[in-house]
């Protein structure tokens, strides 16, 4: 299951893309879920995020 903290996320778009089967930016330029599986991908968007705001469990 994966989750983006809108108030911590700050819009840099990296999850989207470096993993956009599981993230895509919102109207609002921030990330949000596409697919809550829990993918390499989404695990390495995950550490990379620049905020933490990625969660995963
Ligand atoms: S990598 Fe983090 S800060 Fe950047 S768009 Fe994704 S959730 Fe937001």
């Amino acid at each position: 299951m994966l989750k983006v903290d809108q108030d911590k996320c700050i819009g840099c778009g990296m999850c989207a893309g470096l993993c956009p089967e599981s993230f895509m930016m919102n109207h609002d330029g921030k990330a949000e879920v596409v697919k809550g599986e829990v993918t390499d991908c989404a695990k390495n968007a995950a550490e990379g995020c620049p905020v933490g705001a990625i969660s995963i469990k």
